[in-house]
């Protein structure tokens, strides 16, 4: 059972000269039309509330909301270089919030239930006191700290899959251990926001609960998946998240204007099935997507619905993507990050 959570609102969001627009929604769109998924008892789709602009104070400052409200009072308005507000980015925002929100309560109601938040703007890069990298609020971060908070849930896991550290998800749960982040992202040496090294592990009772995954420019599938696969199922073993969040970026796709991980759209099959799995062995197939960043229009389509592919019954994106994934071959620098990872998380999980 998936369900998919739209709105118009998530279109009229436009920053100008910047890729992250509402092309990205209708070429999501248009593949799941394509592939007529919609037609089939156990996909859904189904439109959020927003958020009051009150809730936004349980995750952000005061001065944040302000500065994103009236920012998109004037209309076009740099809160950062490339994150810019129209007439529009503030209702969008708060409608974004809420539909994070409903993919969390959809996905919390019943075994296997999924969801998945097709919402602009994305959040993950906006932290507890900053707008930046297209993020005005968190999102995914708002919906965990609801769910945790009204909800009652005990444990949640955030899998972060965008090419791009989630400064802003590990910033709002640095120093918390009932939400474990957990970020797969491109090397902070090249790549915004040019944080998210191993040692940052979070601090006081979140010490151990932020893990950050830098990969190697251009990794490629199987390389990122023996990485994903070293440290992500054990962590989430040991932790047993009562539901697993997860910020989906397909900016990781080879090619992406922003991206560097040279991932194929299989690779983002792959790494939906082994979350999939994970998520029926420890929290009965409960998972709630939020949409992050992914600018190559050409290939994003096909992203999406590889990444769904697991999760809609009678659809596969593709049968057989063994022989498909790719491979830069690039060992050694991924051998001695995930030797620095273990080294590091060691104390805090059974990784061996
Ligand atoms: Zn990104």
């Amino acid at each position: 059972m998936i369900t998919f959570i739209e709105h118009d609102d998530y279109y009229k969001h436009k920053m100008p000269q910047i890729l992250e627009s509402p092309r990205r929604l209708k070429v999501i769109i248009k593949a799941i039309n394509e592939c007529k998924i919609l037609d089939q008892p156990d996909v859904k789709t189904v439109s959020p509330e927003p958020i009051k602009e009150t809730d936004l104070y349980t995750i952000h400052s005061d001065q944040l909301v302000d500065i994103v409200k009236h920012g998109s009072m004037v209309g076009l308005t740099a809160i950062t270089g490339d994150t810019i507000t129209n007439e529009h980015t503030f209702k969008a925002a708060l409608r974004a919030a809420g539909g994070a929100k409903l993919a969390g309560e959809i996905a919390l109601k019943q075994p296997n239930n999924v969801a998945y938040a097709l919402t602009r703007p994305p959040g993950h890069h906006a932290t507890r006191t900053n707008a930046m990298g297209f993020c005005f609020f968190n999102n995914i971060s708002y919906a965990a700290n609801y769910l945790i908070k009204e909800k009652k849930v005990k444990r949640i896991a955030i899998i972060d899959y965008d090419n791009h550290y989630g400064n802003g998800t590990a910033d709002l749960f640095y120093d918390r251990n009932d939400v474990l982040t957990i970020s797969l992202h491109s090397d902070p040496h090249v790549s915004f926001p040019y944080q998210g090294r191993p040692t940052e592990i979070g601090e006081r009772e979140g010490e151990g609960y932020n893990i950050c995954i830098p990969l190697p420019v251009q990794i490629g599938d199987r390389e990122y998946l023996q990485a994903f696969d070293k440290i992500v199922p054990t962590v989430i073993r040991d932790y047993k998240p009562e539901l697993i969040l997860v910020s989906a970026g397909y900016d990781g796709l080879k090619d992406d204007p922003y991206g560097y991980l040279s991932l194929s759209v299989y690779g983002f099959q792959a790494i939906a099935e082994r979350i999939n799995d994970l998520a029926k062995e420890v929290c009965e197939g409960k998972i709630a997507h939020t949409l992050e960043g992914g600018y190559k229009f050409d290939e994003l389509g096909n992203a999406f619905l590889a990444s769904i592919s697991p999760f809609v019954k009678n659809y596969t994106f593709d049968k057989d993507i063994s022989k498909k994934l790719t491979s830069s071959g690039n060992k050694t620098q991924l051998k001695e990050t995930l030797v620095e990872i273990k080294r590091v998380l060691k104390p805090y999980w059974r990784i061996d």
